[in-house]
C-alpha cells in the first residue's frame, strides 16, 4: 500500500523541512483530524534524510499499534522493521526501527536510563490537545534536555484543534507554528434525545435513531457510532445484527482489545456501506474514510483518580462539547454529512466546554517517582505545562513515603525507590514485586501483578452453567483470593492456553496467555534487581499477605461485623467486600483483610467494591508498620450512652481494629472530655 500524496498535510512539508533546520527546533503543527499528521509527519522526517530515531507519542495503545502497522505498510515494510511500536508490556521494534509509535510512560522511562536521549533525533507529541498526563510531563522533560544537552533534538507537538495559544506560549516565541486547514464539509447536527415511553437502553436507542434516519434519508456512505466501551459496543452490534434494515451493512467494532484483523477491517476500504461501532478512539486518533453519518451516544468511559478518597474510578461520563464537535466532524471528511446526538439541546448547553486535562484527575505517584528518579528533586516547582492540583501532588508524595520510596524527612529517593522506578508498573505493584523477590516467590507475584493489569481471566458473566468461576479454584486452606486466581491461570497455562481447553473451564485463553507474557516480563525486570536467583517458590497465605502489605497498606480493611460485607478501609473510606471472597466465607473467613482491588463502579448504584481480598493478622501490621500501629487505653466519649468510658483501643493508622470498654476512666481524663 502506498501513501496518499493528496493528503492536506503535504501543504506544510516544505515549511516543516526548513523549521527542522533550526537549533532548539520547536514546532507546533495544527491540522484537522484526517489531514495526515500521524501517518505522514514522521515519514516526512525520515524522507528528508533526518538522522536519529523518531519517537511519536500516542495517548492510546490502539492508535500506536494501528498507526505503526499502517505506516509500515505504506512504506512497504513489516511492522517492527523500519516502523514499529512500543506500548507498556509490548515491544514491536528491532535494531532497524527508525519510527517508534509509543505510549504512556515509555519515553519518560527511557529518559531515566539515558538522560540525553542518545540516538533520538525527534520527539513528536501527537494529539497534544488531549492533554494526557505523560505527554505533558515528557514534553517538559524534553524541553529541559533540549535546553541543556541536546540543542539538535527536534520537538514537534501536533494537534487537531485550535487551542494552541497556551502551548505556543509555553514553548517560547521561536516556536514555528505550521497550519493546514485540511478539508472539511458541513455537518448537519440533529438532537435525538431518548423518549421516556421507549425506556431504551443506549444500544436500542442507537438502533432506533439509525433506523429512523435511514428511513427518511436513504443510505449513502458509512456510519460511525460512538459508545463508551466494549460492553455497549457488543450490545449495539448484536442489536444491529437483529435489525432488518441493517442487513445491507457490514458491521464492525473498534476498541482497544478488538483483534488486529477486526481493527483493520473497521478502518479499511469496503464496497458495501458499513457501520463501525467504536469507542472514542475514533474521535481523533483513527480516521475512517467515507463516513457520512455519525451517531453519538454522548458518553465516554473515563478513568480517574479521586485524590480526596484515594481511589481509582472508572465511570461513564458525559463528553464535553468540544468532544461532541470532534465526533460530529467525523461525518464531514469526504462530503457533507449528518450527526445524530442522542441527547437534548438543553443537555448539550449544560455540558462542560472541554474535558479537563488528565493531570487534574489522575494518580500522580508513578510520575512523581519517575521524576525523582530522573533527578528532579523539586517536583512542586517543576516546569509543568499545567500544574497538577496541589492536594493530588501532596498525596502522591506521602504515598511514596509510605511505600518507602521517598525519605520521610527530605523526600529524597531511597534505594528502594530507585529500584521501584525501574519497574514499569504502578509504585504499588513495583513495591510488591521487589518484596516478592526477597521472599523468592517473584514468579508467583508476577502473575498476580500481570492479572491485575490485563484483561480479566474470567468473562464478566458465566456463559454456561458448567463454567467455573474464581471460587471453584479455591482450596480449603486458602487465605487469599489471589491463590484461586493464580491456580486458574496455572490451569490455563498447563493447557498451553488452548482455546477449547480454556473455554471448557470458563477461562479466557487469550487473556491468560497475555497475562503469562506480561508476568514473564515482570519476572525478568525485577529478577535483575534482586540477588536471589531462584524465584519459583509458591508462597502460603501468610506470606502472600505479608508481601502484599508492602504495597497495599492503604487498602487494609475491616468488615464492620462478622456477618456483613460492609467494610471500613484505612483513610476513613467505606466499601463492599465481594461476596464470593475467601474472606467473606462464614467458616474460614475473617474480619481484617487487604483489598487487592478497590474501585468505584457504576452499576445500578455507585459503589466502592473491594475485590481480591487477602486475610490479614494484626501481628503482621505491627511488624511491618510499627509506627502506624497504635495501642492505647484512654477515655472516650460514648455518643450512644452519653457518658465517658475508659476504652482499650487498637488502631492501624485511623482504622479501629478493636475497641472495648475497660473499667472506669481516670477522673481527670473524664473531666477533660466532658
Ligand atoms: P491525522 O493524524 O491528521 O488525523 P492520519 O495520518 O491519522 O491523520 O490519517 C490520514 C489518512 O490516512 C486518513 O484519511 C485515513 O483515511 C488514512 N489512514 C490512516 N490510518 C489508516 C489505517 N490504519 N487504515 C486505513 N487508512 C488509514
Ligand atoms: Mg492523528
Amino acid at each position: 500500500m502506498s501513501r496518499d500524496s493528496s493528503l492536506p498535510i503535504f501543504e506544510i512539508q516544505a515549511d516543516l523541512e526548513s523549521a527542522l533546520e533550526a537549533e532548539n527546533a520547536r514546532i507546533v503543527i495544527e491540522a484537522p483530524t484526517g489531514s495526515g499528521k500521524s501517518t505522514q509527519v514522521p515519514a516526512m522526517l525520515l524522507d528528508a534524510g533526518f538522522e536519529g530515531d523518531i519517537y511519536v507519542l500516542q495517548p492510546r495503545r490502539l492508535a500506536a499499534r494501528m498507526l505503526a502497522r499502517r505506516v509500515a505498510s505504506e512504506r512497504g515494510g513489516r511492522c517492527g522493521d523500519e516502523v514499529g511500536y512500543q506500548v507498556r508490556f509490548e515491544n514491536v521494534v528491532s535494531r532497524e526501527t527508525r519510527i517508534r509509535y509509543v505510549t504512556e510512560g515509555i519515553l519518560l522511562r527511557r529518559l531515566l536510563e539515558d538522560p540525553s536521549l542518545d540516538g533520538v533525533g525527534a520527539v513528536i507529541f501527537d494529539e497534544f490537545h488531549e492533554r494526557h498526563f505523560f505527554g505533558d510531563v515528557t514534553l517538559a522533560r524534553c524541553l529541559g534536555v533540549q535546553k541543556t544537552a541536546r540543542p539538535d533534538l527536534k520537538l514537534i507537538a501536533m494537534s487537531a484543534t485550535l487551542e494552541t495559544g497556551a502551548l505556543l506560549e509555553y514553548l517560547g516565541e521561536k516556536t514555528a507554528h505550521l497550519q493546514s486547514k485540511g478539508r472539511t464539509y458541513p455537518v448537519n447536527v440533529e438532537y435525538v434525545p431518548p423518549k421516556e415511553r421507549h425506556n431504551d437502553a443506549v444500544w436500542d436507542h442507537v438502533v432506533r435513531a439509525m433506523a429512523g434516519f435511514y428511513k427518511s434519508h436513504g443510505v449513502n456512505g458509512h456510519a460511525l457510532v460512538f459508545l463508551p466501551g466494549r460492553h455497549e459496543i457488543r450490545k449495539t452490534v448484536s442489536a444491529l445484527k437483529n435489525a432488518k434494515w441493517a442487513k445491507q451493512f457490514e458491521i464492525h467494532e473498534l476498541f482497544g482489545e478488538a483483534s488486529p484483523k477486526e481493527q483493520d477491517a473497521a478502518v479499511g476500504k469496503s464496497n458495501r456501506p458499513k457501520i463501525v461501532v467504536a469507542t472514542n478512539v475514533a474521535e481523533t486518533s483513527i480516521t475512517i474514510d467515507g463516513v457520512t453519518l455519525v451517531v453519538d451516544s454522548g458518553l465516554e468511559r473515563r478513568a480517574s483518580f479521586d485524590s480526596r478518597r484515594g481511589i481509582s474510578t472508572l465511570t461513564i461520563e458525559k463528553i464535553s462539547r468540544a468532544s461532541a464537535d470532534q465526533r460530529a466532524g467525523r461525518a464531514g471528511r469526504t462530503e457533507a454529512g449528518t450527526c445524530l446526538r442522542l441527547w437534548s439541546e438543553r443537555d448539550h448547553e449544560s455540558r462542560a466546554e472541554a474535558t479537563p486535562a488528565e493531570i487534574q484527575r489522575m494518580d500522580l505517584s508513578e510520575a512523581v517517582l519517575v521524576l525523582k528518579a530522573g533527578g528532579i528533586d523539586d517536583v512542586r516547582g517543576f516546569n509543568w505545562f499545567e500544574a497538577p492540583n496541589p492536594q493530588g501532588l501532596e498525596l502522591a508524595i506521602s504515598w511514596l513515603q509510605t511505600l518507602g520510596a521517598l525519605d520521610r524527612g527530605d523526600e529524597s529517593l531511597t534505594p528502594v525507590g530507585r529500584a521501584m522506578s525501574k519497574v514499569p508498573l504502578t509504585p504499588r505493584f513495583a513495591r510488591v514485586l521487589l518484596a516478592a523477590a526477597e521472599y523468592g516467590c517473584l514468579d508467583y507475584f508476577s502473575v498476580i501483578a500481570a492479572a491485575a493489569q490485563g484483561r480479566p481471566l474470567f468473562p464478566k458473566q458465566k456463559r454456561r452453567g458448567s463454567d467455573l468461576t474464581l471460587s471453584d479454584f479455591r482450596e480449603p486452606e486458602d487465605g487469599s483470593d489471589f491463590q484461586a486466581l493464580v491456580r486458574a491461570w496455572q490451569a490455563a497455562a498447563s493447557s498451553n492456553f488452548n482455546r477449547d481447553a480454556c473455554d471448557r473451564m470458563g477461562l479466557m485463553a487469550n487473556a491468560a496467555r497475555e497475562t503469562g507474557r506480561m508476568a514473564d516480563q515482570f519476572s525478568n525486570t525485577v529478577g535483575r534487581l534482586s540477588n536471589r536467583n531462584t524465584q519459583g517458590r509458591e508462597p502460603d497465605a501468610a506470606e502472600i499477605a505479608q508481601v502484599l502489605l508492602t504495597g497495599f497498606s492503604d487498602r487494609v480493611a475491616i468488615r464492620n461485623s462478622a456477618g456483613t460485607l460492609a467494610c471500613t478501609v484505612v483513610g476513613g473510606r467505606r466499601g463492599q467486600l465481594e461476596k464470593d471472597s475467601v474472606v467473606a466465607d462464614s467458616k474460614t473467613g475473617g474480619r481484617l483483610f487487604i483489598a487487592g482491588e478497590m474501585i468505584e463502579v457504576e452499576g445500578r448504584d455507585l459503589t466502592v467494591k473491594l475485590n481480591l481480598a487477602t486475610k490479614l493478622e494484626e501481628a503482621w501490621l505491627a511488624a511491618l508498620f510499627p509506627d502506624d500501629f497504635v495501642e492505647k487505653t484512654g477515655a472516650v466519649y460514648n455518643e450512644t450512652n452519653r457518658r465517658v468510658e475508659a476504652r482499650e483501643e487498637r488502631r492501624f493508622r485511623d482504622l479501629v481494629l478493636e475497641s472495648r470498654p475497660r473499667g472506669e476512666p481516670p477522673p481527670d481524663e473524664a473531666a477533660e472530655l466532658l
